[in-house]
């Protein structure tokens, strides 16, 4: 049964639309953007769903077939609520004052939660989109993902960037999404690695990714505090990088800026050779993020080491943890005819250790959310 159809029996009516907004993978630019850098993500064909209907009564209803359990109803402008229902009723608070009502919605979704792929804002934005088109309020889409980022900071208190949102908006088919950080503005990007005879490997290690250890609010903490003793606005200010390391006195905070204003200019390399059409090229740029990703601001788990090793023994260009670390997913880049080998590979080094098997999803550039129908 679809989303449609289940919206017809769990509300018994049938919905007026459904939108969906896809999950995300950063192609390259990790813990950039909190740093005003710049990020390169791009659309996963996986996504949420979420199909709507108008309330008259200021009531907003939502519901998840993910998230099993009751139907959440809170007043449309403000109320309580806990848990994964603080995404939708966080946007539809935001959204308010630009002139939504109450509206009835169900989740649905083949996007996998807490894999680093950008659920909560896949969420936020489908949310956003029935909203907005419901009640005919017109916002542009670079707002819509600053005001999803609003929702997830005051509302589900995730300190989130602004790539997430933008990536699920914003993303179009066969491109990447260059943004910048600090201006918000974005560029496309040629991307369609099978088109280049390329398989771009999403790999979910299944290590849970959590943000609430403590370890991303910890880097972050460590970049402005290293910004400020720089006396820059923000890390990608740095001009002078051996300058830079050469004037601060802690390890840890010359580890952290080594690798951000190396992973700028890793963006930057990466956007030219796809600019120049030489994706194959991109592979060598990956694992050099990665490896700064582990030994620089060391964000990265045992398991995406050892699918960016596995995988690179077996031939792959390259290949990098994506998100935040601590735990998500990887991504591998590796010529189409040696994909399955390299996936053999990445599978033997997990049953080797007795780890969990991991899961491989199709990472094809695809296009932002839209409405379905
Ligand atoms: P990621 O965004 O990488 O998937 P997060 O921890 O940021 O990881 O977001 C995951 C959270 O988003 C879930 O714990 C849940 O609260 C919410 N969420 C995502 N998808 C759904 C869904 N289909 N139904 C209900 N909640 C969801
Ligand atoms: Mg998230």
């Amino acid at each position: 049964m679809n989303v449609r159809e289940r919206f017809a029996e769990v509300f018994g009516r049938p919905p007026e639309g459904v939108w969906r907004a896809p999950g995300r993978i950063n192609l390259i630019g990790e813990h950039t953007d909190y740093n005003d850098g710049l990020v390169l993500p791009f659309a996963l064909p996986m996504g949420v769903s979420v199909a709507a209907a108008r309330r008259d009564d200021g009531v907003l209803e939502v519901r998840s077939l993910q998230a099993g359990g009751e139907t959440v109803r809170v007043p449309v402008a403000g109320g309580s609520v806990s848990g994964w229902a603080t995404y939708p009723v966080g946007m539809a608070w935001v959204l308010h004052e630009y002139g939504i009502g109450g509206a009835s919605l169900l989740v649905d979704s083949d996007l996998p939660q807490g894999a680093g792929l950008s659920s909560s804002a896949a969420l936020l934005c489908a949310t956003g989109l029935a909203l907005c088109d419901l009640y005919g309020v017109e916002v542009e889409r670079p707002e819509l993902a600053r005001l999803a980022q609003r929702a997830e900071w005051d509302f589900a208190g995730v300190p989130s960037g602004l790539m997430d949102p933008s990536a699920s908006l914003l993303a179009t088919a066969g491109h990447a999404l260059m943004l910048d950080c600090r201006s918000g503005l974005s560029s496309r990007v040629p991307f369609a690695p099978e088109e280049a005879g390329l398989t771009l490997l999403a790999i979910d290690t299944r290590a849970g990714h959590t943000l609430a250890d403590g370890g991303y609010a910890r880097r972050r903490a460590e970049c402005e505090r290293a910004a400020g003793l720089l006396g820059v606005a923000a890390l990608r200010d740095v001009k002078d990088l051996a300058g830079a390391l050469g004037s601060l006195r802690d390890p840890v905070l010359r580890r952290r800026v080594q690798h951000v204003v190396t992973e700028n200019h890793r963006v930057e390399a990466a956007v030219g050779l796809l600019r120049a059409g030489a994706a194959a090229e991109l592979g060598a740029l990956l694992t050099a993020s990665h490896l700064s990703l582990r030994d620089q601001f060391e964000v990265s788990w045992p398991q995406a080491d050892a699918v960016v090793d596995a995988a690179t023994r077996a031939g792959a260009r390259g290949g990098r943890m994506t998100g935040g670390g601590f735990g998500g997913s990887v991504i591998v880049l590796t010529a189409a005819d040696r994909a399955e080998r390299t996936r053999a590979a990445v599978e033997e080094a997990f049953a080797a250790r007795g780890w969990a098997a991991p899961a491989f999803l199709a990472a094809t550039p695809s296009q932002g959310a839209r409405r379905l129908a």
